[in-house]
């Protein structure tokens, strides 16, 4: 173990000047091509190398070369940069390496834990099992939906785990144009079909309609289908809208629906007291998937997925194989009612991710978290003033969480040309170097979305991607 202590005090160096440097350099740069070609075409080491050497190669080819998401003027997508907390936990959960499947070990109890801590932190009920960590909200959205479809087969007298979807009609679920992908994803493995997804109208801030949700619910029932889903955002990906779940979850309850709750970029946000109120009737939800590797910092990966339920998630995936079961029997010491996390969604080996969200909550604490939130919302307001304030550009929707989605758009210039400029333009601010931004389309309009979850953004920071920003628009537009 002498190498490893002496290979892990140098990572440990390194990793602290990474992580401590990384403001000063440029958010993010193209991989010199050298560089990427050595990292491409590594050939299979015939021989070892010693851990020494393992840490100096990657201080050498892959520090260098960062997503950018570590860095204060990273606002890309969503991703977050890394809590020093769950860095640290995460060498000490690789260490014990256990499989968080089940049994009488610390990683298990201590997901029980987090997963607790998490449905308080984001105002959700728990029972105890009602919930497990996962990879991402994609898997967790999979494991809420499955269990969804196995409650609405359950109510036509099918077993869909037994029979299959060959033996049900089809059934209808109900989202919006800005419900992210992995729902559709998740509609499509479990045999869904992706057309029974309807697209409920949203209003110009891009909320999913209530009342018309009503309506197409009472339309389609009316025609015979059969619906039971409906899946709202608390915080969508292109803009932070919080749909109104209250509203929602009144025609869930009154239509028999599962009511299925996307917060996985912006459920945290409750905890901001600005904003807390556009979360009302999220605990109403049947599930709610949510992202700790988002907007909590914890290292990827880690999503979370919460039922209302926990018999009804173990109904939708326990499956005990014989070399398991019988614990209670034998009177095993590790036994427990709630069995084990691989009862309750797809995962048999399951990695012990909840040290590093253990670490990153504890090492905040409600307060510290609350406070990072905040800071994210207000600066994320305080980047649609600069927008506001930019007489070449323009917000496209309100601030209501922590993503402010704008474009350029000075007098005099051809709506075509505006599209094609904004089209290019953040990926030519990605290319400065100065401030990482991404686009999107927004009712059918380019647009840019800068997303602020990293706690370290100051209002400095704001006003450099606002420069980046008419500096890279002014020369796109004079390239022609
Ligand atoms: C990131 C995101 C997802 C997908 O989650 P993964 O963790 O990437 O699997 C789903 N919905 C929203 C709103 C997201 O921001």
């Amino acid at each position: 173990m002498n190498d490893f202590r002496a290979a892990g005090h140098a990572a440990v160096d390194l990793l602290a000047d990474y992580l401590g440097g990384l403001a000063e350099g440029p958010v993010w740069q193209a991989m010199d091509p050298a560089a990427r070609e050595r990292l491409l075409g590594l050939p299979l080491p015939r021989q070892g190398r010693g851990l020494d050497q393992l840490v100096r190669d990657i201080g050498a080819d892959v520090l260098p070369y960062p997503m950018g998401n570590g860095h204060p003027r990273f606002f890309g997508w969503v991703n977050a940069a890394p809590a020093p907390a769950g860095v640290l936990a995460t060498l000490a959960a690789a260490a014990m390496n256990p499989s968080s499947a089940g049994g009488d070990h610390a990683d298990v109890h201590l997901e029980r834990t987090v997963v607790r801590w998490i449905a308080e932190l984001a105002g959700f009920p728990h029972p105890p099992g009602a919930g497990l960590l996962t990879s991402g909200t994609s898997m967790a959205t999979i494991v809420a939906l499955g269990t969804a479809r196995d409650r609405a087969a359950r109510a036509l007298g099918v077993d869909v785990r037994e029979e299959g979807m060959a033996a049900l009609p089809p059934l209808v679920g109900y989202v919006s144009a800005e419900t992210h992908s992995c729902v559709r994803k998740a509609a499509e493995l479990l045999g869904l079909g992706s057309r029974n997804l309807r697209a409920v109208r949203t209003d110009a801030a891009g909320h999913l309609d209530p009342v018309a949700l009503r309506e197409q619910v009472r339309a389609d029932r009316a025609a015979g289908l059969r619906p039971f889903l409906a899946v709202a955002s608390a915080g969508t990906v292109n803009t932070g809208a919080v749909d109104d779940l209250a509203a929602i979850a009144d025609v869930c309850a009154e239509e028999e629906l599962w009511f299925h709750v996307d917060g996985a970029y912006g459920a945290f946000g409750v905890l901001d007291p600005v904003v807390a109120h556009r979360y009302a009737g999220l605990d109403r939800a049947d599930s709610l998937a949510l992202d700790p590797h988002k907007w909590l910092g914890v290292p990827v990966d880690c999503g979370c997925v919460l039922v209302r339920d926990a018999e009804e998630l173990r109904g939708a995936f326990s499956l005990v194989p014989s070399y398991l079961r019988d614990e209670k029997a034998d009177g095993l010491r590790w036994f427990s009612e709630l069995g084990w996390f691989s009862e309750y969604g797809i995962e048999q080996t399951r990695p012990f991710r909840s040290l590093k969200v253990w670490a990153t909550i504890a090492a905040s604490g409600r307060e510290g978290i609350s406070r990072d939130v905040a800071h994210c919302t207000a600066m994320a307001r305080r980047l649609g003033e600069l927008v506001a304030a930019a007489p070449e550009l323009e917000l496209v929707a309100p601030v209501e969480t922590s993503i402010t989605a704008f474009r350029f758009a000075p007098d005099g210039v051809s709506a075509d040309r505006l599209e094609g400029v904004n089209r290019r333009l953040a990926v030519a601010v990605q290319e400065r170097g100065r401030a990482f931004v991404t686009g999107t389309v927004l009712d059918g309009r380019e647009a840019l979305r800068a997303c602020l979850i990293n706690p370290a953004v100051r209002e400095e920071d704001l006003a450099v991607l606002v420069a980046e920003v008419r500096a890279a628009a002014a020369e796109l537009l004079a390239a022609g």
